[in-house]
């Protein structure tokens, strides 16, 4: 039983990694703009989601996770995030 449990642990594992090439490959491949570019300057805030803080996307600190970018109010936060999903 407990192998069993370790196995869809580690298939969960794999899946997750190759979720993420599949989403890098697919990124690349529609041709978007790099991430890093504000499409727009509308002053919409985003949420820390370590803190809670609200924040404008420009002065915050940006991780790229997947096709999703997240916005965090300091490294720390950020580093915090990193480790919690890593
Ligand atoms: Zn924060």
């Amino acid at each position: 039983m407990t192998r069993f449990v370790l196995f869809v642990v580690l298939a969960i594992f794999v899946a997750r990694a190759f979720w993420r090439v599949y989403d890098a490959i697919l990124e690349a491949a529609s041709g978007r703009p790099p991430k890093g570019q504000v499409p727009d300057r509308g002053v919409q805030m985003v949420r820390d989601p370590v803190c809670g803080t609200f924040l404008i996307p420009d002065r915050a600190v940006m991780l790229a996770d997947g096709r999703n970018r997240v916005f965090f109010c300091s490294d720390a936060c950020r580093d915090k995030y990193r480790s919690r999903t890593a």
